[in-house]
This record gives C-alpha cells, sequence and structure tokens, in this order.
C-alpha cells in the first residue's frame, strides 16, 4: 500500500489519507476534512481509481470533504452504524457550534467490527474503537492502522462531547490496539504518526501496564 497524508484544513489539524493500492491503483480517501483540488489534482496525476470515502467517525472535521469528493467522484461513503446519524445531523457532527452547518451525503455502508474494506487484492480490517464517539473506528492495514482520533502520539481523543466517554475510550485503547504488534505505524486523526509500542510505554493517558 502506498499513502499519502494531506493536511487541508489547517484550523483542525486533521489527517486526510490517500491509500492506495501499487498494482490495481485501487484508492480510499479516509477522514475528508474538507473540499480539496490539491486531492484532485493528486489522485488524476497518479491515475488513482477512487473506490470509497471511508469516515473514522463522524465529527465535521473528518466529514466536511464528503459531499464534494462524493459529487466528484461519485463513491460510496462509509462509517460505522453508530456515527452515521451524524453525518446528516449538523448537531451531532458538531459544525452547527462552529457557525455553519455542514453536512455529508447519507452512508451508503454502515461499518461494524470486523467488517472489511476491500483494497486492490488486499483489505483493511473495521476494528470498533469507540470512547471518542459511540461509532469511532480504526482501520488496520498489515502493521499500518488509521486511529481517527482513539489515539494520537503521546495523547488520546477528546471525551467532553455528548457521546464520548473516557473509560470507554481507555478500554479501546487496550484491548484493541494495544494488542496489536508493538511496530504497528499509528496514523492519527491529527498530529504526526506514531508507534503501538511507543504508546504502550509512554502514552499519559492510557497505558498498557495500568
Ligand atoms: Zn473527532
Ligand atoms: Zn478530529
Amino acid at each position: 500500500m502506498d499513502l499519502k497524508r494531506f493536511n487541508i484544513l489547517p484550523e483542525f489539524g486533521t489527517n486526510t489519507y490517500l491509500v492506495w493500492d501499487k498494482d490495481s491503483r485501487e484508492a480510499l480517501l479516509i477522514d475528508p476534512a474538507a473540499a480539496s483540488e490539491d486531492i484532485i489534482n493528486y489522485v488524476n496525476t497518479n491515475s488513482l481509481n477512487m473506490t470509497a470515502i471511508v469516515n473514522t467517525h463522524g465529527h465535521v472535521d473528518h466529514i466536511g470533504g464528503n459531499k464534494y469528493f462524493h459529487d466528484k467522484w461519485d463513491v460510496p461513503i462509509y462509517i460505522h452504524s453508530a456515527d452515521a446519524i451524524k453525518l446528516i445531523d449538523p448537531r451531532q457532527n458538531l459544525s452547527s457550534y462552529m457557525g455553519e452547518e455542514i453536512i455529508s451525503p447519507a452512508a451508503d455502508r454502515l461499518l461494524e467490527s470486523g467488517d472489511r474494506i476491500r483494497l486492490g487484492k488486499k483489505e483493511l480490517e473495521v476494528i470498533h474503537t469507540p470512547g471518542h464517539t459511540a461509532g469511532g473506528i480504526c482501520l488496520l492495514y498489515d502493521f499500518l492502522l488509521f486511529a481517527g482520533d482513539t489515539l494520537f502520539k503521546g495523547s488520546i481523543g477528546r471525551t467532553d462531547f455528548p457521546d464520548g466517554d473516557f473509560e470507554l475510550l481507555k478500554h479501546s485503547i487496550k484491548t484493541k490496539i494495544y494488542v496489536l504488534a508493538d511496530m504497528t505505524m499509528v496514523f492519527p486523526g491529527h498530529m504526526e504518526e506514531t508507534r503501538v509500542g511507543i504508546e504502550k510505554r509512554e502514552n499519559p493517558f492510557v497505558r498498557a501496564d495500568q
């Protein structure tokens, strides 16, 4: 798999990931934060075939570009069933509190834990990691984990939103992420990459041994 990270919504610092299979050129866009011609151009220049948009959760800074890319590419939108309502409810995706009501087309596929998303000859595994939101997911591909706002380098996602739950987030991280191989690269929804082994040892919010 190849991947490229875009930062198209600087005020939120959301990481949007374009991932693709080198042989088939099939590609997924993970968490389109906003409209971006740069991404359209990159996809065209590299002859990628977009197959879906995947949202790690339904907050506005992760779905704000859904409509734009859905209109451009006519590809389906995937999100966990428990966050699907956020796509079409500006209060639940938090945009109504930020001055501009933003919605997305409705989900085309509702994801559940253990589901697989095809990419070329391989698949990404859906891991349900509730706590930041009820329907937060991580996506695992070999030793690469797209973690959304569940786990960050030296930090974790906020849990002060209506469906946030710190104990649940901690449980998700310990039982679903810290059990992965230490070498697994974590590509979070904000900030820099890290590795599972580093966070297990050093994350001040959720330690593997506590
Ligand atoms: Zn979020
Ligand atoms: Zn976020």
